[in-house]
């Protein structure tokens, strides 16, 4: 005998209607993607539940790939019976015997398929009878056991589980449509896309280059970031905007202290043009009100006025050292702190407006034409896709 299945449980409480069904069909191609890698094992579902058939394939392995999919709660390894009494008995006691560290058992039956002759409180005593007179050294506890043997009895056969991990919950990648991630090489804005991404959101990512005031390791970097986000959403693709052009013009024609405003505002007209081209209906940014002089609320008010579309900040309210947790747990720190410049770190005002004021800020930007600028950007935005082939794998544990 053998744990030949997996068990896999999502929190489905809040979902209706039209949402749970196209949910749940997420879910099961998000996973099957998953586990591309290994050809024989089986996505399967019944009523309230998926299941993954290893057909020999690693159980581990396959767990600790499952537990990197959005929209799972827990999930368990399992043995499938026929719903049988003897048969249960078997697998019940193998269960208990190949549970690691155990003293203590608990046997919880639950019978949803009615037909089954023995009620779910008399199989529990039966099963744990079985146990105690099979094997030596254990005891039944009821409140604080060290395992608990869950016994499934439905329709179509019956699930026998002992240890429970924990899923990454949130919901699975592309019921929530797409967002348009800002993409610096920093610590925040890929924890930001990461955050996105486990509301079901599918990220494409844009980012502002400027060579060679930037270099080609610092462009790498930000591949190597999105190359990592993958991990949760199979692809990302990342409009690479030359800005250096436009960026020399408004530090040459703007008022120092209103550059780095201009500038931010700049980024999200060319993000929202290429959320028009792509169909894409929001943005993210990794800002945290008040972190920086251009995350100020005032500067906020400002950038924010040259689009209408929606902004999804995960982090506004976020401490950093708890965006620093999330940036190791999902293996982006150490690309993030290598130690090339950004075009932001490359053309710093020497004193940065922190209150900038909406009508001087459109006083400035009227005293100049940047629009062929602008336009040469949009053009020139190279496009490049990125896969979770590549992507290195986070231990899940890390992820807690
Ligand atoms: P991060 O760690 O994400 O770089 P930050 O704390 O450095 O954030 P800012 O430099 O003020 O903050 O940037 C705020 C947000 O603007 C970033 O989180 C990112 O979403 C976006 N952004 C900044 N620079 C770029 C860039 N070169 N390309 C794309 N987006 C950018
Ligand atoms: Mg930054």
């Amino acid at each position: 005998m053998q744990y030949d299945h997996i068990l896999i449980r999502y929190g489905e409480i809040a979902l209706k209607g039209k949402n749970r069904k196209q949910f749940i069909t997420k879910l099961q191609e998000n996973i099957r993607h998953k586990l591309k890698a290994f050809p024989n094992v089986k996505v399967k579902r019944t009523q309230g539940r998926m299941f993954v058939l290893l057909n020999g394939h690693d159980p581990d392995e396959v767990m600790d790939k499952c537990q990197q999919v959005f929209g799972i709660q827990s999930l368990s390894l399992a043995i499938k019976m026929e719903n049988e009494e003897e048969a249960i008995k078997e697998a019940a006691l193998f269960a208990l015997i190949n549970a690691d560290d155990v003293k203590t058992f608990k046997i919880t039956v639950k019978r949803i398929d009615k037909d089954f002759p023995i009620r779910s409180q008399d199989m529990n005593k039966v099963l744990g009878g079985h146990l105690l007179s099979n094997t030596e050294g254990y005891t039944v506890d009821v409140h604080h056991p060290d395992v608990e043997i869950k016994v499934e009895i439905r329709t179509e056969a019956t699930y026998i589980t002992s240890s429970v991990r924990p899923g990454l919950g949130g919901l699975p990648v592309g019921t929530a449509g797409k967002s348009l991630l800002l993409l610096s090489g920093g610590i925040d804005s890929p924890v930001a896309g990461y955050l996105a991404m486990k509301r079901g959101v599918e990220i494409e990512a844009i980012h502002f280059h400027s060579p060679p005031f930037t270099s080609e390791r610092a462009k790498q970097k930000v591949l190597d970031l999105a190359e990592q986000l993958t991990q949760y959403g199979k692809k990302v693709r990342v409009h690479v905007v030359p800005f250096t052009k436009l960026q020399q013009e408004i530090f040459r024609e703007m008022p120092e202290a209103y550059a780095m405003t201009i500038m931010r505002r700049m980024m999200f007209r060319i993000s929202e043009a290429v959320c028009k081209q792509e169909s894409i209906l929001s943005m993210t940014t990794g800002e945290s009100l008040g972190q920086v002089a251009s995350q100020t609320m005032e500067s906020m008010n400002t950038i924010n006025e040259v689009t209408n579309y929606p902004i999804i900040r995960p982090l506004v309210a976020m401490d950093k050292d708890d965006i620093i947790k999330i940036s190791h747990q999902i293996n982006t720190y150490n690309i993030s702190i290598r130690p090339y410049e950004d075009c932001c770190t490359v053309f710093v005002p020497k004193s940065p407006k922190t209150r900038p004021r909406r009508e001087k800020v459109n006083q400035f930007e009227g005293q100049h034409d940047f629009s062929s600028s602008l336009e040469e950007a949009i053009n020139g935005i190279e496009v490049i896709e990125l896969t979770d082939d590549a992507a290195t794998t986070t231990e899940f544990d890390d992820l807690l």
